[in-house]
């Protein structure tokens, strides 16, 4: 194995430094955290937020990448999905000869072209115990970028599973990270898991424990998000809460606790102190970029612009947080603002589709907040920032920086 597996990195930094600076790199993001966070120019402040954009994970991940072109010049590579659910790093993997490898008809990923002489880059989220016993038996080099906070989860997973506790995760169940994490319950005969997605769904839960009810509802309801031979009367007796990485930390708090009192109500205190068990996962990336975006809007903020894939948790759940307080822009790139027209092109906060607002950025408007996902690159947030100055027709932000 210690032949065709690496986690940790071909010591290749020194190569590929430059090609990371001109990939991802802003002068201006580094002279706005310079001054405060803050750039003002005609009547128009942008605030950043402290914490933003590429995390401890993703960025690892985006190196061992780049390293692994490097130290393999003339092999085949492919990438499991995406590297992070960002387009534009994807886009540049793409161009350095790196095949992403996608899902068939059946949700499976397709590695019928690999071979034991490629290589397989796994990422930063991993992929599920299947997936991955699958390329172990193609033989071809695997570098894992699995983010040392997902394989945390992991071991909390496999703990439960190993303990005869079913995990209970807060999570979305069609994320990458989830159904790599509910997967290592599979580790253990007899594992299982049950993947909810909100408070609504884990009430559910919660109503069957205490007071039972329709395990055949339950089922169908959780068919696709439990493992395969799910039964809740059998497997809710012992639960394990963990969560997917990237969500709203207070709302996996308060699951885990809605969860534990169901315990409570069934089996009395010193029962479900046995029966019970649960362990915060959020990982320490996505909760600085929650508390940072929630102190920006202490002060006053007209409006917010955040940045990140479309499929990104950790970016969405920032819009989120944004949308409670002020109208919010959650753009996949800094392309969506379009200052000639005046027009954003950004997914609404709990919506399905991507639209176009004009007018977004009234003239009344004087502070407007960014933030970015952590697998946003810094580039993409400059020319944010720069995009919005020019919606106000600033269109020279460099001479104010000069200045
Ligand atoms: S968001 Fe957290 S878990 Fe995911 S890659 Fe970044 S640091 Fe790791």
């Amino acid at each position: 194995m210690a032949d065709t597996y690496f986690r940790k990195g071909f010591g290749l930094k020194g190569e590929i430094e430059g090609a990371l600076v001109s990939d991802y790199h802003s002068a201006l993001v580094e002279e706005v955290r310079s001054r405060g966070y803050e750039l003002t120019s005609g009547d128009l402040t942008v605030r950043l937020a402290r914490e933003f954009g590429f995390c401890y994970g993703v960025d690892r991940a985006v190196e061992y990448a780049y390293e692994t072109r490097s130290k393999f010049p003339d092999k085949r590579i492919f990438l499991v999905g995406e590297i992070i659910h960002n387009p534009h790093v994807n886009a540049k993997l793409s161009t350095m000869g790196i095949v992403i490898v996608r899902r068939g008809e059946l949700g499976e990923f397709d590695f019928a072209g690999v071979t034991a002489d490629d290589v397989v880059i796994m990422p930063a989220f991993g992929v599920t115990k299947e997936a991955f016993d699958r390329l172990r038996g193609v033989g071809c080099v695997l570098v894992d970028t699995t983010c040392g906070s997902v394989l945390n989860v992991w071991k909390r997973v496999e703990s439960y599973a190993r303990d005869g506790f079913t995990s209970v995760i807060h999570g979305k169940y069609q994320h990458e990270e989830t159904r790599a994490t509910a997967s290592q319950a599979g580790k253990f005969p007899g594992g299982h898991f049950i993947v909810v997605r909100d408070m609504g769904e884990a009430r559910l839960l919660c109503e069957f424990i205490a007071h039972g009810g329709s395990a055949a509802d339950l089922r169908q309801r959780f068919r696709v998000a439990s493992s395969p031979d799910f039964e809740p009367e059998r497997d809710l007796q012992r639960v394990g809460v963990a969560n997917q990485t990237t969500m709203l930390s207070g709302e996996s708090l308060a699951i885990a606790a809605e969860l534990r009192g169901a315990m409570v109500a069934r089996y009395g205190d010193v029962e479900a102190a046995r029966r019970f068990r649960t362990f915060d996962t959020i990982c320490s990336a996505t909760q600085d970029r929650q508390d940072a975006v929630l102190r920006l809007l202490e002060d006053s903020v007209d409006v917010m612009v955040v940045i990140g894939g479309y499929n990104s948790s950790n970016t969405t759940h920032l819009a989120a947080l944004c949308a409670r307080r002020v109208p919010t822009f959650h753009v996949e790139d800094s392309g969506g603002i379009d200052p000639e027209r005046g027009v954003i092109r950004h997914k609404p906060v709990g919506g399905h589709a991507e639209m176009e607002t004009a007018g977004w950025l009234p003239a009344t408007a004087r502070v407007v907040g960014v933030t970015a996902g952590a697998s946003t690159p810094n580039n993409k947030v400059g020319e944010t920032i720069e995009r919005v100055f020019a919606t106000r027709g600033i269109s020279d932000v460099g001479a104010t920086l000069a200045g």
